[in-house]
């Protein structure tokens, strides 16, 4: 598909080097994804490598002491994501699973929605499912004019595991790089000839750009 095809060249040249992209490793992925949740890439920066080195396994997770966690989190915000995260850490460990790797089973966990899930299962194990969050929602409103955000990031995700993960990466980077939520940088966007809103936009702005006042 021309959409997907462009998009994963464009992800090629211009994804951030960011410390989760560089691992497959369950624990620090979750952590990373409780990071990320309704917070900005740059203040995660900061607290993704001192939380990890704190806190380097599951297991050292779930035998710290709760003030441990939220000195590690502090200054972050939305301190229940430092409780469930602390409170599934103690789950795994007490039941000696490992982080499961369906989205179903992992949505049973404290703290952990569909996008969350979607995004352990992708971006830990490769399996080839969707995750929306807020970057790839509005890309793919935009793009295609979607309603069911997730039915369409479904039929769209690539069926190979590799490739799968760099889609739903590259879906969220083009969000965060280009298609951003107030001035889109649509003339140099890599899917602009499919994108349903530029489209839309010539269309309507055609006729009175030929007939100038
Ligand atoms: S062309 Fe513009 S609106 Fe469409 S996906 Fe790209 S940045 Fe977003």
């Amino acid at each position: 598909m021309s959409f997907t095809r462009k998009l994963l060249a464009w992800y090629k040249r211009n994804a951030r080097v960011l410390p989760w992209r560089q691992t497959r490793n369950p624990y620090a992925i979750l952590v990373s994804e409780f990071m990320l949740q309704q917070t900005q890439v740059s203040r995660v920066l900061e607290y993704f490598p001192r939380f990890m080195a704190r806190f380097p396994t599951i297991a050292s997770l779930a035998g710290a002491r709760p003030k441990a966690v939220m000195e590690q989190w502090d200054g972050l915000g939305y301190y229940a994501r430092a409780r469930n995260l602390h409170k599934l850490a103690k789950h795994v460990a007490e039941t000696g699973d490992r982080i499961p790797d369906d989205p179903e089973d992992l949505r049973t966990l404290p703290g952990v929605g569909r996008y969350t899930a979607g995004a352990v299962a992708c971006f830990a194990y490769e399996k080839p499912v969707p995750t929306v969050d807020t970057n790839v929602r509005r890309v793919l409103q935009r793009a295609f004019g979607s309603k069911d955000v997730w039915e369409l990031a479904e039929q769209l995700v690539p069926k190979q595991g590799e490739r799968a993960w760099r889609f739903n990466q590259a879906l969220m980077e083009l969000g965060a790089l280009v298609c951003t939520a107030r001035k889109p940088k649509c003339p140099e966007c890599p899917v602009r000839s499919d994108c349903l809103a530029v489209r839309k936009v010539v269309r309507i702005r055609s006729p009175r750009s030929a007939h100038p006042r």
